[in-house]
């Protein structure tokens, strides 16, 4: 298991684990209820968007920070979460890889 981004705002932590559930990556959200009850001796516990598998840190990372970031290129490319390189919209798999295009 492997923590991927910690943040106050569980709504945009949800947002996040949507697109990582659409890539078919395994997660969940750490302490979502607790983040709601204040405790003045304790720093309280941020909801946090785990990852289940170490493996997928870097795939999940990069696919979060492509709908993070607008793309620098046109809008008819799209960017390989695997290798970053950005790809013509016509190619199915990435030129320099050859990962599949996301979704
Ligand atoms: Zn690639």
């Amino acid at each position: 298991m492997r923590d991927l981004l910690t943040s106050l705002d569980s709504t945009r932590l949800g947002y996040y684990k949507s697109i990582l559930d659409e890539a078919e990556i395994p997660c969940f959200i750490r302490n979502e209820t607790t983040a709601q009850l204040a405790n003045i001796f304790i720093m309280p516990l941020q909801p946090t968007l785990c990852l289940l598998n170490d493996a997928d840190y870097d795939q999940a990372s990069a696919l979060l920070r492509s709908y993070h970031s607008p793309q620098p290129s046109s809008s008819e490319e799209w960017l390989c979460p695997a290798c970053k390189e950005s790809n013509p919209a016509s190619f199915d798999l990435c030129w320099n890889c050859q990962a599949t295009k996301p979704e």
